[in-house]
């Protein structure tokens, strides 16, 4: 019994001696992150450059460590100003839970790790400010255009 194990210890060693390095010389090589790495909270944008996120406070109810905040206003014609969208990143523990929760896409986990900062004042980001808020007419919009490409793609 105890030879079986030996062996099998002799075949991971000399499996690992053989096989290359699968570090990197960092920070002089960087490797590309799997797609579902989860960094910082970042905001995204629809093709016009202008923000997805419709101030609908779902994330910032959702996020276990209460550190994301929306300063809002509203105008009379009930379209809404993102006075300011704030993120507390030294506080955050990456869990993704406000990406998933987000009903329109308007922020996803970005893929930079290098986010070590000398003043602590820089771990209370700004994702978005002094923008409107998308409506939801917006997205409307994007999803019937997206699934019009998707049918004229079918036909073809
Ligand atoms: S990733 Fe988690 S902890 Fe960080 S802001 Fe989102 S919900 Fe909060
Ligand atoms: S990021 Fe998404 S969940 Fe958060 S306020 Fe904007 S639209 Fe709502």
């Amino acid at each position: 019994m105890w030879g079986a194990g030996l062996l099998n210890g002799l075949r991971i060693t000399l499996r690992n001696m053989l096989r290359g390095p699968i570090t990197v010389k960092y920070p002089h090589e960087k490797v590309e992150l799997p797609e579902r790495a989860r960094w910082a909270v970042e905001p995204t944008f629809f093709e016009d450059g202008s923000p997805r996120c419709t101030a609908c406070l779902t994330c910032v109810r959702v996020c276990p460590d209460h550190i994301l905040s929306l300063d809002v206003e509203t105008r009379e014609d009930k379209s809404k100003r993102i006075v300011r969208f704030g993120y507390e990143i030294g506080a955050c523990m990456m869990c993704g839970l406000c990406v998933e929760a987000c009903p329109f896409d308007a922020i996803e986990m970005g893929h930079d790790y290098e986010l070590a900062v000398t003043d602590p004042a820089e771990l209370r980001r700004t994702l978005l400010a002094d923008v409107d808020a998308a409506s939801a007419a917006k997205h409307r919009e994007e999803k019937a255009k997206a699934s019009g490409e998707a049918g004229e793609g079918s036909d073809a």
